[in-house]
Formats: C-alpha cells, structure tokens, sequence
C-alpha cells in the first residue's frame, strides 16, 4: 500500500512477526500465502485498517505543534488520494455508497483515535520503521508501525481495526509487537518498555480509552518467549518445506480463511487453487480496467 519503505539488505532467510503468526495460526495457510503464493482479492476490512494507518502515518509525521484539526483532514484527503489510485483499492470494485462508507469507517476510526490521545501529546520517536534481528543462521524483520516514548520510556505501538479485544485474546497481537520489541533490543540496543495495541474499531463513544489501549510489559522472559517460538517456526517450516507437508488446524476462523475452498481439511484441492484465484483475480481485474496478471 502506499508509504515509502526502505530495508536493509541480507542474505539470511528472513520471516516476519506476521508470518511467524500465520505460520502458528495454520502451517497450512502459511503455504497457501507464502509458498503458493495464490493471489486473492483484497478484503474491504484489511484495506480500511491500512487506509487509517496511513492517515495517522502522514498526521504524525509532522511535528507535535502542527498536528492540527487542518493537518487531519489534509492527511486525510492525501490518503484518500492515494488510495483512489490503488490498485487494491479499486479491485474492491466499491459502488458510490460503499465507497462513502469506506471513507466514513476511516473516519470513525480516526474520531475512536482522538479518544485515546490527542495527536499533539504523542511523542513519536519513529514511524513505519524498518528493523531486524539476527537469530542464528536466520532473522526476523519487519516495520514497526509506531514507536514512541511514553514518559520518557520506549514503547512499540500499533493501530488495529478491530474492536477491543481483553489482554487474554490478544496473544498474536502481542506475539507480533513483542518480537519488534526483540528486534529492537537487537538492532537499537534498547530494550522498548512495554508494547502496546491501539484498538480503533467499533463506534467512537462505544470503548473507553482503557478498553481501547491494551499494552504489556516487555520482559526477558517475554523476549525469550518469542525467541524461541521464531526459531521453532523457523525449523518447522524448513521441515515442512523439505517434506512438502503442511498441517492444516481446523478453528473457528477457518470460516474467515481466504483459501477455505481450497483446503484439505475442508475437502479441496490446493493444487488447483492458483489456477482457478487466478480466474477469479483476472475477472475482476478486467472489470475494474487493470491488466490481467503475468
Ligand atoms: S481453512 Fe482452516 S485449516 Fe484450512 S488453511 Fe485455512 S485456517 Fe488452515
């Protein structure tokens, strides 16, 4: 999406907090993602989640004093901007009032942020910043999304669309920022405070901001912890690439997996599901005017 990004290069393997998590999720979506690499259609939800990042992305970007009611609408109208020129954003395929209630979901999440701080009291020590951590003979790299300080000490943030989850079911939420925390440690040699998730979802004045903020202690067993869940992924994946067996974990959300239809575990066959993704992709790539996929 749009938002210029930058990382160092490396020749180690590398994963991402949110391919450990999907690979813990389900080794067998994990491959569907990754390794098949099916193309799929973007999901409405995810884009507005981005769309909003990119908003607060562009108003915090600026100093403290110029984090105005102006600077807000204008980090609006050039999100908006990019996203009418995206090509995720137009395979959404939105009629008119869609459209609008894409823009008015942005909206009331950006009025759920203004619940939790105002945009002049954050102190943002980095945006969008790329960080990674050797593990041995591989590493783990991604972006943070927000780094800030928050009475002087360092915590890792990040904005999710969701309505607020309690501290118990959010462990891939906290898995994710606990291993950027880790990466820290590593490449910044300071170790971040706490980590911290800011929920924006569900109506403005539906969550108090204690519901809407849910952070955790950073720890040595904390880090541990994710260490050693990285390197296990790392070694299961390799085992499961080497043998070309991935297990499929049936859960609830198998009803909101992009590569249901496809799976085993629900009577499908991932052999076929590039070819017949790609179809569905192209259909609708052609009816919004891009060209088809290579
Ligand atoms: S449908 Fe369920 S078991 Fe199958 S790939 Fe998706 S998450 Fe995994």
């Amino acid at each position: 999406m749009p938002g210029p990004r930058s990382s160092t290069k490396s020749n180690l393997p590398r994963l991402s907090p949110s391919r450990i998590n999907t690979f813990l999720g389900c080794p067998m979506k994990y491959r569907f993602q990754y390794v098949d690499s099916i193309p799929k259609l973007p999901v409405e939800v995810a884009l507005r989640g981005n769309f909003t990042h990119r908003i607060l992305e562009l108003l915090l970007q600026r100093p403290a004093q110029q984090r105005t009611t102006d600077a807000a609408r204008s980090a609006f109208d050039q999100a908006q901007k990019e996203f009418l020129n995206d090509d995720e954003f137009r395979l959404l395929a939105l009629d008119p009032d869609a459209t609008e209630a894409f823009w008015e979901a942005a909206r009331e999440a950006v009025r759920a942020y203004y619940r939790i701080e105002h945009p002049q009291d954050a102190d943002i020590v980095a945006l969008e910043k790329w960080v990674s951590a050797r593990l041995g003979d591989f590493e783990i790299g991604g972006y943070i999304d927000r780094l800030e300080r928050d009475k002087g000490r360092l915590v890792v943030s990040d904005y999710k669309g969701a309505v607020p989850k309690r501290p118990e079911y959010a462990t891939d939420n906290f898995r994710q920022l606990m291993l950027y925390a880790l990466m820290c440690q590593v490449q910044l040699e300071q170790t971040p405070h706490e980590v911290r998730v800011y929920y924006l979802g569900g109506g403005r004045d539906e969550y108090p901001r204690n519901r809407r903020v849910v952070s955790r202690e950073v720890t040595p067993e904390a880090l541990d912890e994710v260490r050693t869940a990285a390197r296990q992924v790392f070694d299961d994946l390799n085992a499961a690439t080497a043998s070309g067996e991935f297990a499929t974990k049936v859960q609830k959300l198998c009803d909101w997996c992009d590569y249901q239809r496809w799976c085993p575990a629900h009577g499908g066959d991932p052999s076929v599901a590039h070819a017949e993704s790609s179809v569905a992709v192209n259909i609708r790539r052609k009816a919004v005017g891009l060209a088809p996929l290579a």
